[in-house]
């Protein structure tokens, strides 16, 4: 059953964050700031909305969607090398199977330990979505994190507008209710800010976060023996933003013809 997985405790902290981040952002500063019937504050509040929407759609696709499992049906080609750099001629024949699940692992999967399976093009496992970011998901992920960063932003440019003009005379709880309230905004935004920064920057080199930290060790023996190292998959700026962006929807052989053919 997936609406299980909705079940921990990290999960239900995502969306009690998220409701008050909302009630405040709505309820108490638009409308203390501009006021809900005006229509600068209409306005603020349709826009926020529509991205605290977004987002959480996105976090249900991100927790319910399969990451990407590797078919019964896959058998890897033994005809098939994907190119000339050692490494990843090694990493492919040292690993068509594994020696956790023993199910046969194409290139680019690795083993979660908290899935217990191996995942297609797995990125992190994500304690905050209780499931693993993978092939099927990454795409939902980018989103959740896009959406949450700018719905964020805005919320945090609401609260200190609020409290910006607002006069605290005599009122030091509701000052410190809205210092307080200010300093999560600013800590979410810049916490999701350097999340997507991170993500854009994997996006570009068309690497996942285990792929990065592989690669520089990869880059480091490299250097040892006095050789250098590039990320196999690495197919320039635009057309790695292109590849994982449209072909993360395509079929598993049809992804690997395209990422390996390249
Ligand atoms: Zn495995
Ligand atoms: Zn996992």
């Amino acid at each position: 059953m997936k609406f299980k997985k909705f079940l921990s405790i990290p999960i239900i902290s995502v969306f009690s964050l998220m409701g008050f981040a909302y009630y405040i952002t709505i309820f108490i500063f638009i409308q203390d700031w501009l006021g809900l019937e005006s229509s600068s504050g209409f306005r603020n509040a349709l826009i926020f909305s529509f991205f605290a929407f977004l987002s959480l759609f996105s976090f249900f696709v991100c927790v319910i969607r399969d990451p990407g499992h590797v078919p019964s049906s896959y058998v890897p080609d033994v005809e098939y090398s994907p190119s000339t750099d050692q490494d990843s001629t090694k990493s492919v024949s040292h690993s068509r199977r594994c020696d956790k699940c023993s199910s046969y692992k194409p290139p680019r999967a690795h083993h979660c330990r908290v899935c217990r399976r191996c995942v297609l093009r797995m990125d992190h496992h994500c304690l905050w979505i209780n499931n693993c970011v993978g092939y099927r998901n990454y795409k939902g992920f980018l989103t959740l994190v896009l959406y949450t960063t700018v719905a964020s932003i805005h919320s945090m440019v609401i609260v200190v507008s609020s409290g910006l003009q607002k006069d605290f005379t005599g009122r030091p709880p509701l000052k410190i209710f809205y210092i307080s309230c200010g300093a999560l905004m600013v800590a979410l935004s810049f916490t999701l800010g350097t999340l997507l920064g991170w993500h854009i920057y994997l996006l570009a080199h068309n690497l996942t976060t285990i792929e990065y930290y592989e690669g520089k060790r990869a880059a480091w023996l490299a250097r040892k023996s006095g050789q250098g190292y590039r990320h196999p998959y690495n197919v320039g700026d635009y057309k790695n933003i292109t590849l994982v962006c449209l072909s993360l929807s395509l079929s598993l052989s049809h992804t690997y013809t395209h990422t390996n053919g390249s």
